[in-house]
This record gives C-alpha cells, structure tokens and sequence, in this order.
C-alpha cells in the first residue's frame, strides 16, 4: 500500500492538519493507497507556488521548444512505467486492465509528447488593416494559474488532456483529482520531478471537492479553470468563477449519446459498436453511447444478437487481461445506478438483460453490475433522458431518419452521437442535424488527444484537445504598432 502526499513547489508535503483518506480498489474493497486531505491553505500553498513559478517567467517565458523538452522527457518516464501505471489505475477505479494499457496509460503518454510538439507550432498572425497605416499582429500568451479538476472514471487521461496543452504553452498548474481515483495522478507528480520541472509549475493536491475543490475554484489567482465532472458541480464551477477574479473556463460534463442504426447499416459490426458504447469502462464513460434508437426494419434482429453478446461479456477481476467489464467506482454508485434501472422498469421499461447486481465470484467482494437493457416507448421517460453512468442501454425504434434526429437531439445534453449506414450521404446529411460536439460514423465513441473533444447544450463549454484544445489555453493579444507619420 502506498502513502501519498501532496506535490507541492516539488515537495511531497503532508496537509496541514495531517488529515488523511484512503483509496479502495471497488473491485474487491481493498485499500490500495492512502493519500492526504488538502485542507484550505494547503490549496492556498499549491496556488502560491504556481503563481510564482509563473510570475518569475522561468517556465512561461522560456522557449516553447525548451518546455517541449521537459514533457517529451515526462513522457519517456511514463513510458518506463507503464505497466505499474495501468495497474493501479485498473485497481483504483475498477477498469479492466486492458482498458488501461490500451486507453488510459497510452493516451496520457500521447498527450504529454503532442502537446510538448504542437506547442513548438503556435504562431502568431498578422493582420491586414485598411489604409497601410499600421502594423498589426496577434500573439498568444499563456493565461497562468490553471486548476485542473478531474473526475473518477479516466483520472490520468483525462488530467493529462488538459494538463499536458496548459504547461506545453506556458501555464503553470494545480492539479485536483477525484477522491475517488486519485492515485495514478498523484504519482504524475514523480513523473514531473523526475523529468527536472521546475518547482511550483505542476502542483497536486487531493482531497476532496467541497473543501479542497472549492478553494480551488473561488481562489483569486486562479486564471483558468478546466473542470471535468458533473453538470451539477459544473454549475457551481461558473459561479464560482465570476466572483472576485474572472476566471476562464472550460467545462467538460455529462452525455447521454445516442447510437442510431439505418437498416443499410453493417449490423454485426454496428451490434459490437453498441455493446462496447455502453460497457466501456463499465458505462461510466460521459460520452457512453447509452441511447440505442433502431430503424424498426432492423429492430428484431440487432436486438437478438445485441442481447445475446451482452449476456456473454466476461465481468471479473479487473487485473485479469481475459475480463471484459470491470467494477462499478463503489457501492453507492452500483445502488444509485440499480435505483434507475428500478424506476425505469416502474414506469414501463423492458428488462432485455441484465437489471441486477453481478455476485459470481470473484465478483461477490466488488460492485459489479450486469449489461442492462431496457426496452423503451417514449423518448421522454426518466431513463431515456438521465444519465445513468453505468452499464444501461435504452432502446427505442423508428420509422425514418428524420424522426431519429429529431428524438436523438432531444435531450439536455450534447457530447458525442453515433450514426451507421453505409450510405455516405446519409451520415453526412446525419451528422450536420445531430446538435452534438462530437459525431462518431461508423464508429464507436472516440476520444483521442487529435481531435477537438468537448460537447454543445449541458454537455459543456470549450474544448479539450487537438490545436482548438490547445489553444484554449492560451489569451489572444492584439498589437498594433502605427508606422505612418503623423
Ligand atoms: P463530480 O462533479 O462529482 O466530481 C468531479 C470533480 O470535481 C472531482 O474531482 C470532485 O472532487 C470535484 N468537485 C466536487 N465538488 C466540487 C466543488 N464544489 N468544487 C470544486 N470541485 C469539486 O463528478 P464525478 O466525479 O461524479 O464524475 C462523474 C460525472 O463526470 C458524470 O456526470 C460524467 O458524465 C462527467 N464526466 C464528463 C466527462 C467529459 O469529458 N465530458 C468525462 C468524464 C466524466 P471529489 O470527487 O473529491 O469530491
């Protein structure tokens, strides 16, 4: 078991009031890390050494290509480390291990050395103004104290997607993981010191949301604020974020996707895009394609073989490299998420498969939960419109693509859809009607450090990722320097 501290200014510090939590591992209840409980001043402390480390220009003003360095050699470190990184982040939050080498542990490395190269691009431009009078130029600069809040389900992934762009530009950093998997991004904290970051650009602190969090977020020399979580916290993040000083914010919160299924669609292809679009990391993904509406020429059929796979996924030790569906993040959530499938089945719904918690052993110490279908009639029922952030899927059938769009937009959220057909008109004419940030054609829900990540409506504000996630990290100057006589 391993005793973390906080990382601050380069040094692993305990709270100020010694106050500790612990880490389970959801799949079997163990304690697997105790880490410390930040307290307000040691939030303060962390956003002191930040502030400074930017304020005396040693990391913000020094070469792109000199920050690129550092980050390329963060990388090569967690490179060596893979395989303990993979692991405890399967342990901690109860992600099959696969997952983690395929998903978690590369992406996290793919960040660091993207964001270290494409900070080497960032140029400026010029600006062409009427009358020849002026020379006009933008530059970017970086904004400064950046908080990064995470949640539970890809801890390192998604810290790293928005770390890695803020110190690749030139901010400094506060890092605050959830409580409930912090353990891998405490460990980045290794990673950086090893890699010779200066102290006081990248800072951790754990503990939890409503103290440590909350400093973080209402701090005054906090400029930018990249917060992935609820749609609830993340309401509290923009009030927040207005009082004293104005902050920036990017804000990466809920999703309920839709999946929809044309009858030329490749269905065998498209009934495994399903399967894995809800039990991906257990469905405690954000944009977990958790909506299934089906062309009602294909209903019976992608029904038959969608339940058959979901009855046959491998739930077991998450370690295990055999098992397909790990453990729910803890029993609270399994009972929140069963609560759901509950209510829904109250209100109308059709239990296809699972409904029920998954006791086999090993699986009788943890929280685990079976694939769960539901067959719906209406769009607006509770399980149709809420996330549920677990194994669930609620299927509905249509007659006509325009009927799909229009029950596919209707919902608060916004993050990622998913359309299949193999006509390319189609999936164009589809993606352009879909009002989400992200359309996956032909393809299960995509999040890589290339492409722009982020979505419209409650799903949130900004982007993460790619040049435009990139760039949110940086403020815009104008610079008009007259050249004309006077
Ligand atoms: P929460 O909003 O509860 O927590 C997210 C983070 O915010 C945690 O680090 C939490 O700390 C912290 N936090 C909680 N309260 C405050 C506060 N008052 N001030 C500052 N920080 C606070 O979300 P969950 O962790 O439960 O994550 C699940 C949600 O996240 C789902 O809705 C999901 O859709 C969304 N999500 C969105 C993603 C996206 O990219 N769009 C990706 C992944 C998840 P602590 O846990 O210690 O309390």
């Amino acid at each position: 078991m391993r005793n973390l501290k906080l990382f601050i200014n380069n040094e692993w510090v305990d709270a100020e009031d010694k106050r500790t939590f612990n880490s389970f591992n959801p799949a079997n209840k163990e304690v697997i890390a105790t880490l410390s409980s930040a307290t307000k001043n040691d939030v303060n402390k962390a956003v002191a050494a930040a502030r400074k480390a930017h304020d005396i220009g040693g990391w913000s003003e020094i070469d792109a290509d000199e920050r690129a360095d550092f980050m390329i050699k963060a990388a090569g470190i967690m490179q060596r480390r893979f395989n303990e990184f993979a692991e405890l982040e399967s342990m901690d939050v109860g992600k099959p291990i696969n997952e983690a080498k395929t998903c978690d542990i590369p992406y996290s490395i793919r960040a660091m050395e993207y964001s270290a190269n494409m900070a080497r691009e960032i140029r400026g431009s010029v600006i062409p103004l009427p009358g020849n009078e002026a020379f006009n130029y933008v530059t970017y600069e970086p904004y400064g104290v950046v908080a990064t809040i995470v949640p539970w389900n890809f801890p390192l992934h998604i810290a790293t997607r928005s770390i890695c762009p803020a110190l690749a530009t030139g901010n400094t950093v506060v890092l605050k993981p959830s409580s409930e998997g912090s353990v891998t991004c405490n460990l980045l904290g290794e990673i950086f010191l090893e890699a010779g970051f200066p102290p006081g650009v990248f800072n951790i602190i754990t503990g939890s949301g409503n103290i440590a969090g909350e400093a973080l977020i209402t701090h005054p020399d906090v400029n930018l604020i990249s917060f992935t979580g609820s749609l609830e916290t993340g309401r509290r993040v923009i009030e927040a974020s207005a009082k004293n000083t104005i902050k920036k914010v990017l804000l990466e919160l809920g999703g309920k996707g839709p999946f929809l299924a044309e009858p030329d669609c490749d269905i065998n292809a498209a009934v495994i895009s399903a399967l894995e679009g809800f039990c991906f990391m257990q469905g405690e993904v954000c944009c977990a394609s958790t909506r299934l509406y089906l062309h009602e020429k294909i209903y019976d059929e992608f029904i038959s073989k969608l339940v058959q796979k979901a009855n046959i996924l491998k739930l077991g030790d998450p370690l295990d490299p055999m098992t397909q569906m790990g453990s729910l993040i803890n029993e609270d959530h399994l009972k929140k998420v069963d609560v759901f499938v509950k209510r829904a089945i109250k209100d109308g719904a059709k239990l296809l498969c699972g409904g029920e918690k998954y006791i086999i052993p090993p699986c009788d110490k943890g929280s685990f939960y079976k694939p769960t279908i539901l067959e719906c009639s209406d769009n607006k029922m509770e399980c149709v419109q809420e996330e549920i952030f677990g194994p669930v899927l609620v299927v509905l059938k249509y007659k006509n693509l325009d009927e799909a769009i229009a029950l596919a937009n209707d919902n608060q959220y916004g993050l990622e859809a998913i359309i299949w057909s193999e006509n390319f008109k189609t999936l164009c004419h589809t993606a352009q009607k879909l009002n989400f940030g992200m359309i996956s054609m032909n393809a299960s829900p995509l999040s890589v450090i290339e492409s722009p990540y982020g979505g419209n409506k409650n799903s949130g504000l900004g982007r993460e990722d790619g040049v435009v996630g990139m760039m949110e990290y940086l403020k815009t100057k104008n610079n008009y320097l007259y050249i004309s006589e006077y």
